[in-house]
């Protein structure tokens, strides 16, 4: 079967087509700037990339222009839309949506129900689902939810110790981001070491980041909570503080609370401390040039990412394997390096030799002789396991 698989954003629509017989991907590309004007990259591979500009009013728009593209005589790769046997939807929050599932009235209504935990990336994605709908009516769509990894977390691990009845009145609780990548890379690790009941922690470290603790394939804990802004900080991100700080700032600065969350959401993490950027790249860059600021960021980075694990080996009494993944994760060697360092207590080290030469896009086992947690570097995959989701509940 083919399944198209979706990820919309407030201005963006990513797909991949999938050819799920061989595993292959057969075109993906990126909507940009959905309701300013618009343009599209279209990428097969083994040929040249594609880019127009093309006035997209909304996702329906979007997703019509991917359509055309993927059957067109020339830059397509399927004859027909007819070919494509189900769309599979990434959305970020699922409120209490257990596992993937496909959309129908009662599951959008549930989704638009839970906006207002979820403004940022709620909308676009129903938006986007609703374009892919009115153009694809007669096939399944299937959501797959960043957060469902996490449902089976105890009580205690995503209950927050405040006063219990607003938990109760407005779902503040510990949700956990990342779910889809998390799972997928755990599941890898949890092959190559070859156990059922391995404990894995995983850190997804990109422009968002998350780590996560899983036993017997599920989630028991991870870094970011009611919204992805917790954990560790991030390109812009903060990630978490003491929960004073955010009033402190707005009594000080006379700020509002949409304003001070913009603060830690936009203008802080990597970002906010170097005053470089907030790609790992260009502070790195900085940092070699002798800016104790960006070299700070990095180290403050470092050593929360550490705190994180050594606090899951202690919940999880012990650890398997450690992955990284991401756009930090798979490509920046130094962090690797320093995040790994002097946890030998734990039973982690690598071999340094490796983790400098090692292959970029591959899967690679960085264990130190000796060490007794196996550590990886393990490019994930989201976009996959939604197809394999949404090909589950298609069949
Ligand atoms: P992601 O959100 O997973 O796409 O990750 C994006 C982030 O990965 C960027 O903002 C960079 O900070 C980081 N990144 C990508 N390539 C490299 C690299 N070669 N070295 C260090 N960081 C990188």
């Amino acid at each position: 079967m083919k399944i198209l698989v979706v990820n919309a954003g407030s201005s963006s629509l990513k797909y991949q087509l999938f050819d799920m017989d061989s595993g292959e991907v057969l075109a993906k590309g990126l909507c940009e700037r959905i309701g300013i004007d618009g343009a599209i990259t279209h990428k097969r591979p083994g040929k040249e990339d594609y880019a127009q500009t093309a006035d997209l009013k909304d996702h329906k728009a979007a997703i019509e222009l991917v359509l055309s593209l993927l059957t067109d005589a020339e830059l397509g790769v399927i004859a027909s839309a007819d070919e494509i046997g189900a769309v599979g939807h990434r959305f970020a929050h699922g409120g209490k949506m257990k596992k993937s599932a496909i959309l129908g009235e009662d599951e959008i209504a549930y989704l638009e129900s839970i906006i207002e935990i979820n403004p940022l990336h709620g909308p676009p994605a129903i938006s986007g689902f609703k374009g892919c709908k009115a153009v694809m009516p007669n096939i399944p769509h299937v959501g797959v939810f960043d957060t469902s990894y996490y449902s089976d977390m105890e009580e205690h691990a995503y209950v927050y110790p405040i006063p219990y009845e607003l938990y109760e009145k407005y779902q503040i609780r510990r949700y956990g981001f990342h779910g889809t990548s998390h799972r997928f890379v755990a599941a890898k690790a949890q092959e190559l070491v070859g156990n059922k009941n391995a404990k894995i922690i995983t850190c997804h470290l990109g422009n968002g980041s998350s780590i996560t603790a899983t036993v017997n394939g599920k989630a028991i804990d991870t870094s970011m909570g009611f919204t992805p802004q917790d954990g560790v900080p991030m390109g812009t991100r903060s990630g978490a503080l003491d929960p004073t700080v955010p009033s402190y700032i707005m009594r000080k600065e006379g700020l509002s609370a949409d304003e001070v969350e913009k603060l830690l959401n936009s203008k802080s993490g990597l970002l906010g401390v170097s005053g470089v950027s907030s790609d790992c790249r260009d502070i790195r860059a900085a940092a070699a040039n002798g800016n104790h600021r960006a070299e700070l960021a990095m180290k403050i980075l470092v050593h929360n990412i550490k705190k994180i694990i050594g606090s899951y080996v202690a919940e999880m009494n012990g650890v398997d394997a450690l992955v990284f993944t991401a756009g930090i994760g798979e490509n920046d060697r130094a962090l690797r390096a320093e995040v790994c360092r002097e946890m030998s207590y734990l039973g982690i080290a690598i071999n340094e030799e490796l983790n400098e030469s090692c292959p970029r896009g591959e899967d690679v086992e960085l264990t130190a002789v000796g060490a007794s947690v196996r550590t990886f570097v393990l490019p994930t995959n989201e976009e996959y396991m939604i197809a394999l989701d949404t090909l589950n509940l298609s069949k």
